[in-house]
């Protein structure tokens, strides 16, 4: 790696003339010219992903800068959330091949069948699984997210990855909100989601994902129709 060699020749230099490398930033210009040489590998896995989800991802070659972009100005934490819906990162039983696969937690499979789209060409009977690729487009979280945030209608896959501009946060709010209520409800009220699994009533279910919805808005800054408080409203590098 030429660059590498001729900075570490440059270091070697000033200590062959006992000059100090005190005022020099060793270890970030380092860093620097290791991580221009590391592919990224963001582009394509996004790409995938995306794909994977039912979205169009043709016309961007380049999500890496757009990202970079769009979600600067958003807390950490809700920006790591949507980075993990959007790249299949939530601990679904699933993706985690845990010992039982559950169904939908909301209940998509306890819906008569004209309120589901797919209804046409899908069994029923536990078909639609616990996987983050049903939650980005599963109606019932949708509805409920639709209700917390305010919004008239429910947001498009593509609203969800990219927003309707690079100012609009909706879509990473959106998903960041319901990482946050999937993972409290699956870590903190699993035997709620068994229960309804077995009764196949989702009442307390969604009423629970609801007002952890709510919360969760709350403790953020996350004001109806999906925009952010100032950073000084939400508790900050969670
Ligand atoms: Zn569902």
């Amino acid at each position: 790696m030429p660059e590498f060699a001729a900075y570490i020749s440059k270091i070697k230099c000033k200590l062959d003339r006992n000059l100090s490398i005190k005022d020099i930033a060793v270890q970030k210009e380092i860093y620097n010219i290791l991580i221009k040489s590391i592919p990224n590998g963001w582009n394509p896995l996004v790409s995938k992903r995306l794909v994977d989800f039912g979205v169009n991802s043709n016309l961007m070659h380049d999500s890496f800068a757009y990202y970079c972009l769009q979600l600067k100005g958003i807390q950490p934490h809700l920006r790591m959330s949507f980075i993990k819906t959007l790249t299949n990162g939530w601990h679904t039983s699933s993706r985690m091949h845990e010992a039982i696969c559950l169904p939908c937690i909301f209940g998509c499979n306890a819906l008569p069948d004209n309120c589901l789209a797919s209804s046409s060409t899908t069994p029923l009977s536990n078909s639609i699984r616990d996987e983050t690729a049903h939650y980005v487009s599963c109606p019932i979280l949708a509805g409920l997210l639709t209700q917390a945030f305010g919004i008239e209608n429910l947001l498009t896959l593509h609203q969800l990855a990219f927003g309707n501009d690079k100012d609009d946060h909706t879509g990473v709010l959106a998903c960041a909100t319901s990482y946050h209520v999937y993972h409290s409800l699956k870590f903190g009220n699993l035997p709620i989601i068994q229960k309804a699994i077995e009764t196949g009533k989702f009442g307390l279910v969604r009423a629970c994902a609801f007002s952890s919805a709510r919360a969760f808005m709350s403790d953020f800054g996350i004001l109806s129709k999906g925009t952010q408080m100032g950073p000084e409203w939400g508790p900050q590098g969670t």
